[in-house]
């Protein structure tokens, strides 16, 4: 009768959330993307059906308004639907595009949030994205807004705010976004660090400067932290070095 868009968390399975794995084990349907962790799916019972909105017949890659079209339908049909979409499903993951269509169609819905690989790979690399005299705020920022003309991401505003800059969906734009960091007055000696499949056993960490980040060849998906506390490295052996972290 519902459908659920729920969070699921960064890539290890264990980063669920009970109410998730709980709605995943009860469901008819499944819509999902090209996930991080498939293992969630065995979550579902065998009998639901698995739809994956990363490849429908025929679509290299579904568009938005079809995506929204299919959880009405799928809503109207009186099934208990889960969408499940990597992380929190209102970050960068056009849950609010997805409740709002459910809305306008009058199809009952619900948001399970997730755990954000935004504030989740960093802390799995031992990077804490606030700390107490280091900074005291985080900015997260979607790095499909560094061209130039695209509007959105006052960059050079964001260089001289101050605290954490965390920064998705950039490993093609961290070069430009760097460059408009560095106008903005951010110190070219800025520690950066970029945590790859961040909270998986294959979690890869880079450490650098705001100088250094277009060069490192980051792979994705990756989360970038820029600022102080991307020099940070909590988790590890005591007295361990940035490496020990990696
Ligand atoms: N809703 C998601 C974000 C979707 S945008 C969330 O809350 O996490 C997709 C971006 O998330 C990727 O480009 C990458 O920047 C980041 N990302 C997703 N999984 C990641 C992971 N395991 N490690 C590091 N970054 C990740």
């Amino acid at each position: 009768m519902t459908v659920y868009l729920v969070g699921a968390g960064p890539g290890d399975p264990g980063l669920l959330t009970r109410a998730g794995a709980e709605l995943l084990a009860r469901c008819d349907v499944v819509v999902h993307d090209r996930l991080a962790n498939a293992a969630l799916l065995e979550l579902a019972p065998p009998s639901a059906r698995r739809i994956d909105v990363g490849k429908l017949p025929r679509h290299a890659c579904p568009s938005q308004d079809e995506i929204n079209d299919l959880l009405v339908t799928l809503g109207r049909e009186g099934l208990e639907v889960v969408r499940l979409k990597g992380g929190d499903p209102m970050v960068f993951g056009r849950g609010g595009e997805e409740a709002a269509s459910l809305r306008a169609a009058g199809v009952p819905h619900q948001v399970v949030p997730g755990v954000t690989s935004a504030i989740a790979a960093p802390a799995a690399a031992g990077i804490p994205v606030t700390l107490r005299g280091v900074s005291a705020a985080f900015t997260v920022v979607s790095g499909h807004e560094a061209p130039e003309g695209s509007g959105g991401v006052a960059w050079e505003a964001l260089g001289r705010l101050g605290g954490t800059i965390v920064v998705l969906m950039a490993t093609a734009t961290i070069g430009r976004i760097a460059e408009r960091l560095a106008s903005g007055g951010l110190a070219p000696d800025t520690p950066v660090a970029a945590v790859t499949d961040g909270t998986l056993p294959e979690q890869v960490v880079w450490r650098g400067t705001l100088a250094e980040v277009a060069d490192a060849g980051v792979r994705p998906p990756a989360t970038f932290v820029i600022g102080a506390v991307a020099a940070v490295a909590v988790v590890g052996p005591a007295g361990g070095t940035d490496e020990d972290s990696a």
